[in-house]
């Protein structure tokens, strides 16, 4: 048995991990789940913003599936999801958008991988505000070490699973240094695969082509602002934000997470779309070598969301959280 780390997070993020849980059992996946609260939720229980019981299963499982954790806005703490990347270096954050047969959107053959550095760029939190002034400077730090670390990561990782193309997305016409250390970065690991094809353009140009014409690209590298909103952009591409993943990754530690929020406006009311953290433990199960398991939840997953009659309401059906989690749990027969 594996021991894994499970924080399920504020909003939405106990319905659709209890969905998790129920079909992880159904499969008899060889998981325990560490149970720990981080965030609101913990500081709501009398206890830290992240708990010391936390950063230890942490550090003893190296593994984690984490659901959202709200963040407040303009005010408040530092986010829970930042503060968890940046001290156990979680430098990739990978976030796949694959069109889903079933899933009906405007493109039928989007398959694109997103690496966003996850650490530096805006996030440094190295933000200065004088009230006096009423200036607010914030720091977007880039670093060679930085950037050289995701674009290795994205060009392995397009060698290893047969990709061919990895295009970088930079402003490098106005922020010059930023850019130039990025696209530096990406020149030297492109050295290493000739046969990846390497392209870079600019975040606005970016944009556009994706919404135009996304099926031309193939793997994404940017930067941790541009990265965020990129991804939610990739996920309208395939279906919204209820049905995509992604993983936090580090030399040592690894942190699975839907790429949504806690979704405050239907918390409580069991009408979550569990797929994009079940897609996410997915990922989880691939990072433990349980490859057949994952095959088998992925393959009932799949023939769950064929069928729109059994689907959540964001994807035009009338299941909720846990009759989804049940046809899910239902289809694995097919596949034993
Ligand atoms: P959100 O992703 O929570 O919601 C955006 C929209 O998508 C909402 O209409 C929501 O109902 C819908 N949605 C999201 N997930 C869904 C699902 N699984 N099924 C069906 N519909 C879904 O974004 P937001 O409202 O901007 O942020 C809410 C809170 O979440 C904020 O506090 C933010 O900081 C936090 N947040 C956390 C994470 C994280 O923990 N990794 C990521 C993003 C946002």
């Amino acid at each position: 048995m594996k021991h894994v780390t499970l924080i399920p997070g504020d909003g939405i993020g106990p319905e659709i991990t209890e969905a998790v849980k129920a079909v992880f059992e159904a499969a008899q996946v060889p998981v325990v789940w560490d149970v720990h609260n981080a965030g609101l939720a913990s500081l709501e229980a009398g206890n830290e913003l992240i708990p010391a019981s936390l950063i230890d299963s942490l550090n003893k499982n190296r593994v984690a599936l984490k659901a959202p954790i709200t963040t407040p806005v303009g005010k408040g703490f530092k986010s829970i999801n930042v503060q968890l990347r940046q001290k156990f270096d979680l430098y990739q954050n990978i976030r796949p958008a694959k069109s889903t047969e079933g899933i009906k959107t405007r493109y039928g053959n989007v398959d694109l991988v997103l690496f966003r550095e996850n650490t530096e760029g805006l996030y440094s939190g190295l933000e200065m505000y004088d009230e006096r002034l009423g200036i607010s400077d914030s720091v977007a730090r880039i670093t060679h070490v930085g950037c050289q670390k995701i674009c290795d990561a994205a060009f392995e990782y397009a060698h290893k699973h047969n990709r061919k193309k990895v295009t970088i997305i930079h402003k490098a016409n106005i922020l010059k240094t930023a850019g130039k250390i990025l696209l530096d970065a990406a020149a030297k690991s492109a050295a290493r695969f000739p046969h990846i094809k390497l392209e870079d353009k600019i975040i606005d140009n970016m944009c556009m082509q994706l919404v135009d014409r996304p099926e031309q690209f193939d793997v994404l590298v940017t930067t941790n602002l541009f990265g965020d909103i990129l991804s939610d952009l990739c996920s309208g591409l395939v279906g919204g934000l209820g049905v995509v993943a992604g993983a936090n990754i580090g030399r040592d530690m690894a942190i699975f997470e839907a790429v949504h929020g806690s979704a405050p406006d239907i918390a409580g009311k069991g009408i979550a779309n569990p797929t994009a953290i079940l897609r996410s433990a997915l990922m989880l199960l691939h990072h433990i070598d349980e490859h057949g398991q994952a095959f088998r939840i992925e393959a009932a997953l799949e023939k769950t969301l064929l069928n729109k009659e059994q689907c959540t309401g964001d994807l035009g059906g009338k299941a909720s959280t846990m009759e989804f989690a049940q046809h899910v749990i239902d289809n694995l027969a097919a596949y034993a």
